[in-house]
């Protein structure tokens, strides 16, 4: 097991290492709820994402700058003034370049945000349920069971996906 994860930082490329330690900065400079509102927890599981798929995915390449030049200018604000000082746009463009990466992640790469699955199973659920209310004729009942069904089959789908390591 030791030998298996030498291997896995040695595979791991100067610029994931540098990510790392500078979001790691970012974390120790700035209180929990900067982390929060500029995501650094979800920037360092992107990254992996990106070191990831970089090598056979052009797009991930190109994020990877992308993704440096978000965490510079946060370097830089904080350099200026100790604490994180972006403006409402600055702030926009900030999520949007997040969001831009993690919709690529979803339709190119097969990932899901967490709670994904938990989220649509209300719906599932409701679904099952209205047709069984039908075909029991007692809708109240159906949709009651519909939604544990849903409940379930969310937990369940969550999990597998987890295994699978398919959440951002
Ligand atoms: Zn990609």
């Amino acid at each position: 097991m030791k030998q298996d994860n030498t291997v896995i930082t040695e595979n791991l490329s100067e610029w994931y290492k540098k990510t790392e330690k500078q979001i790691g900065l970012h974390k120790d400079t700035l209180n929990k709820k900067d982390h929060k509102k500029y995501k650094l927890d979800l920037l360092l599981r992107i990254a992996r994402r990106l070191e990831n798929f970089s090598n056979i995915c052009s797009e991930c390449q190109t994020f990877k700058q992308d993704l440096t030049k978000l965490l510079q200018d946060l370097s830089y604000s904080l350099q200026v003034s100790n604490t994180i000082q972006m403006s409402k746009e600055e702030h926009k463009s900030y999520n949007y370049t997040i969001n831009n990466i993690i919709k690529h992640l979803k339709k190119q790469h097969n990932l899901i945000s967490e709670g994904y699955y938990t989220g649509i199973s209300t719906g599932i659920g409701t679904a099952v349920g209205v047709g069984l209310g039908a075909a029991f004729e007692n809708t109240g009942a159906g949709i009651g069971l519909g939604a544990a069904i849903g409940t379930g089959i969310g937990i369940y789908l969550e999990r597998k996906a987890k295994k699978e390591d398919r959440i951002i």
